[in-house]
């Protein structure tokens, strides 16, 4: 009994694990796949909006897998586990590529709204990440500002040497910096004081619980005054209401994203959208010079 309990203790058969562990890989060998096919993995464009003047400032790549049998995934069910595996490489490089190509695509027809990717915060420990950016760049013919990259404050907080010496590059080619999901992380402030970025991101969380929770408000609020402070944009996310809006724009929050304005959508029809606010926008503008 004892050598029997021992031996479970010991070998630890655990169906539940073994289970998730193959499922685990099996997703991996399926992504391995779908980064070498050229149709399974797209992005999904959500406009940022100027809360003053209603023009689209800018647009987040948001990733989603055109599963061959699971249909369309979103980046919850697989970016994890990809980000925690030596795809996280080839996978940021992918979306990179596909990101620039729409850039590429609309800067052609005379779009030239800066794209912002989201940047797993394992592929900032990657030296080679600047260099390879240049390269994307100068394939797409890009201009690195209208490029952003979305950063979180979860990098690992060990190697700090190389995320600064990595951020630093990325910074010397002229792409944008931003702090993604703001207020969520470990030591908001400390990161903002060691890293020169352009943006921040206030996490939907926060805007989502504005109207209800004083302290979320507070948060939000301090974080708009704080970016002003530091000369940086702030962006809220999660937008869904008339009332957020409103609200976001009497703190002085520059920009805001979500569901209110626009949801994500695929690259065409986000172009059509973003032509469209911007001439409502224009329109707007025309019929206030008369009146002034
Ligand atoms: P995120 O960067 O904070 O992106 C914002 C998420 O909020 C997106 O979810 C977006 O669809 C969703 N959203 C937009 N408007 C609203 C709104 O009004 N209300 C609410 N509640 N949500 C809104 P999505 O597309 O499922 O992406 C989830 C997360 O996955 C992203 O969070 C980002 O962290 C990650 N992700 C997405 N694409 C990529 C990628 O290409 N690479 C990496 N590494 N991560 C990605
Ligand atoms: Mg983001
Ligand atoms: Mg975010
Ligand atoms: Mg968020």
């Amino acid at each position: 009994y004892q050598a029997k309990r021992a031996g479970r203790s010991i070998g630890r058969y655990e169906p539940a694990r073994d289970e998730a562990s193959t499922d685990r890989l099996a997703l991996l060998a399926e992504f391995r796949e779908a980064l070498s096919a050229d149709d399974q993995l797209v992005l999904h464009l959500q406009p940022a909006i100027d809360l003053e003047s209603g023009e689209p400032t800018g647009t987040e790549a948001l990733v989603r897998w055109q599963h061959p049998r699971r249909g369309l995934l979103g980046p919850g069910e697989f970016v994890g586990v990809v980000e925690k595996s030596d795809l996280v490489g080839p996978f940021t490089r992918y979306v990179l590529n596909l990101a620039l190509g729409v850039m590429a695509r609309w800067g052609a027809d005379g779009l030239d709204v800066p794209v912002a990717v989201n940047m797993s915060a394992r592929s900032l420990l990657d030296r080679k990440l600047p260099a390879d950016v240049a390269e994307l760049l100068g394939r797409h013919q890009v201009p690195p500002e209208r490029l952003v990259l979305e950063i979180t404050e979860t990098v690992m907080m060990t190697e700090l040497e190389v995320v600064d010496d990595v951020l630093a590059g990325l910074r010397s080619l002229g792409v944008r910096l931003s702090v993604d999901d703001f207020g969520t992380g470990y030591s908001s402030l400390t990161f903002l004081a060691r890293f020169a970025v352009d943006e921040v991101k206030v996490d939907q969380e926060f805007v989502g619980r504005m109207g209800d929770a004083p302290e979320a408000e507070a948060i939000v609020r301090s974080t708009v005054e704080l970016g002003r402070a530091l000369g940086l944009r702030v962006v809220a996310e999660g937008v869904e209401t008339a009332e957020q809006k409103a609200a976001l724009r009497a703190m002085g929050c520059e920009a805001g994203q979500g569901y209110h304005f626009s949801p994500p959508m695929p690259a065409d029809k986000t172009a059509e959208v973003l032509w469209s606010m911007r001439g409502a926008a224009e329109d707007r503008g025309a019929r206030v010079i008369p009146l002034s």
